[in-house]
């Protein structure tokens, strides 16, 4: 491809409305533009990156078993009602009404679609395992699309679906897919870590996630490092300290005249923070939920919204807390009536706690649970935090930063029971389909791509992914032997089906070297008057200082050879 006839410009200046490294360097390199909040067009560098990373997962879905098939984007409206998963996905659902007055969801994910399909076509166990797959469009209503390609509510998704006759084959399509995804991501050059995840909207009881490990990761995940455990912050679990269970005290009231947080009260009583108790207000789906914690916790609101199955969930405003008669600051479960109360079940490792007397300016001591108060929900709600023990050894968890870009999920049968997808057993018993479900978003991970791979001049593509493998760089195309040579060299790269975007415009050696570094194709061939007189060819990986002059004679083989190195992959 010569660069001169390449659509799409190169800038300067990183764009004002660009939110995220990759975002900035994907506008600036001509890859992509915005057409609305969180919908972008793909310009041909940026497609070509989308179409490899599409190949080497449609092969690896392939190789594993997997039949690629279409869906509708179009989904009947009915369907999401059967499956019940309506609520859960809410508002970022895109409904549309046809002429008919008839509702229609864009679909974001095509669970009910394909159950619907497979239930027309299974009958009996001999029809089974399927894992079938598609690679297109679907849409999601985000109430913040950001970050260029990592937050959209349009996106290119790649989603398979197992099918199984019972738990030992979902366990092993499941395995599969997690091979399969590893393979994809070693591919791509792009090394992702498994961690366990909540499976929020999609439901499902057991989920992992793929994160690329980048410091502008919007997830967090804690990992032990003694037995390698590792969960998305959303859902890690830990071992929270226990304290001393002393005999249950008799509680009494103290003053503590305008103190109000949990460090206050227990500075104020000279105790730390796990010796009281912190109530935090939310509203769910509208209806006020008092919460209890060990004052040393926070709450997880992952794991709240899961236990609440509620959609909207947030911290209840001053004024909601007042209307219920709460006096923040001094707010306990003790003697509440008509709220709801959640607590975490920290609650039980402790005794004789600080908590608030539902009185301004006063707490009480000794309090405990179920001797003082009861709640209706006790569990695990609580966040975990670098340094907190890990649920799994004596080890200590600690942070990073990922991004998300593949998910798994052990769905069970709950949709194939409610869309009724069954199958006659080897004993002739009706039983429902077993299923999981495994997606990648393609353009996710090509943002994600850049965040882990750049530097301060630009983009760092693997050589798997990138949209050339060359970028052939003349300098003084004014002068004619290094324009006769370059176009010479260009055809014969070309005929050697070496992918190399030609640099032929007549510009400055400082602007076209940007613009190299920018598009962060692996290996830059440079042509000036300097190397002509020796009869070489400048060749610079992108992702190395060091450049090395090699003669032009034989020089397509030998790129070849370089390109085929087995670490360059
Ligand atoms: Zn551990």
């Amino acid at each position: 491809m010569r660069l001169s006839r390449l659509f799409g410009k190169t800038l300067k200046e990183t764009p004002a409305e660009a939110d995220t490294l990759s975002h900035q360097l994907l506008l600036r390199a001509g890859m992509i533009q915005q057409v609305a909040a969180g919908i972008y067009s793909y310009l041909p560098l940026g497609w070509r990156v989308l179409r490899k990373i599409e190949h080497i997962i449609r092969e690896e879905m392939d190789k594993a078993g997997g039949q690629e098939l279409m869906l509708p984007a179009l989904q009947p409206f009915e369907l999401w009602e059967q499956s019940g998963r309506y609520p859960s996905f809410g508002k970022t659902l895109f409904t549309v009404i046809d002429r008919k007055e008839h509702r229609l969801a864009l679909g974001p994910t095509h669970e009910e679609v394909i159950t619907e399909l497979v239930r027309r076509y299974v009958q009996s166990y001999r029809d089974l395992p399927l894992l079938l797959y598609q690679i297109q469009n679907k849409f999601r209503d985000e109430p913040r699309p950001r970050g260029g390609l990592l937050r959209v509510r349009e996106f290119i998704m790649k989603d398979l679906y197992s099918f199984d006759v019972d738990e030992a084959g979902l366990d092993n399509s499941y395995q599969e897919m997690i091979q399969a995804y590893k393979n994809i991501y070693s591919r791509c050059g792009l090394p992702a870590v498994v961690v366990e995840a909540d499976s929020g909207a999609i439901g499902g009881k057991e989920s992992q996630e793929f994160m690329l490990i980048a410091d502008s990761g919007e997830d967090e995940i804690m990992y032990c490092s003694s037995c390698g455990y590792a969960a998305n912050t959303e859902k890690a679990q830990f071992a929270k300290p226990k304290l001393e269970i002393k005999s249950p005290l008799p509680m009494e009231e103290i003053s503590t005249p305008n103190i109000k947080t949990i460090e206050e009260v227990a500075d104020f009583v000279g105790v730390p923070t796990s010796h009281t108790l912190k109530a935090v207000f939310y509203s769910a789906d509208g209806e006020l939920v008092f919460v209890v914690t060990r004052g040393d916790l926070e709450v997880n609101e992952t794991k709240f919204r899961n236990l609440l199955k509620c959609s909207e969930l947030r911290l209840a405003t001053e004024t909601e807390v007042k209307a219920a008669g709460l006096v923040a600051g001094s707010a306990s479960p003790i003697g509440i009536e008509g709220i709801k109360i959640v607590a975490d079940d920290s609650i039980t490792l402790g005794s004789n706690f600080i908590a608030g007397a539902n009185k301004v300016d006063t707490h009480l001591k000794n309090v405990n649970y179920p001797r003082d108060f009861e709640v209706d929900t006790i569990a695990d709600i609580a966040v975990a935090r670098s340094g907190d023990s890990c649920p799994k050894c004596e080890g200590k968890l600690l942070s990073t930063q990922g991004i998300e870009v593949g998910h798994v999920f052990k769905l069970g049968t709950f949709l194939s029971e409610k869309l009724g997808a069954f199958f006659l057993d080897r004993n002739g018993v009706l039983c429902p389909i077993i299923m999981g479900c495994y997606g990648i978003g393609l353009g996710r991970l090509l943002a994600a791509a850049i965040e882990q791979n750049h530097d301060d001049k630009g983009i760092i593509w693997p050589l798997a992914i990138a949209p050339y493998h060359i970028h052939l760089c003349p300098l003084h195309l004014g002068d004619s032997e290094i324009s006769q040579t370059a176009e010479k060299l260009y055809e014969d790269l070309t005929r050697k089906n070496l992918e190399t975007l030609f640099d032929d415009r007549d510009e400055s050696p400082g602007f076209k070297f940007n613009d190299a570094d920018l598009l962060g194709i692996p290996l830059r061939l440079t042509l000036s008057p300097r190397t002509l007189q020796s009869q070489s060819v400048e060749v610079k990986w992108r992702k190395e200082k060091q450049a090395q002059l090699l003669p032009l004679e034989g020089i397509t083989v030998r790129i070849k050879e370089l390109l085929q190195e087995p670490d360059r992959s």
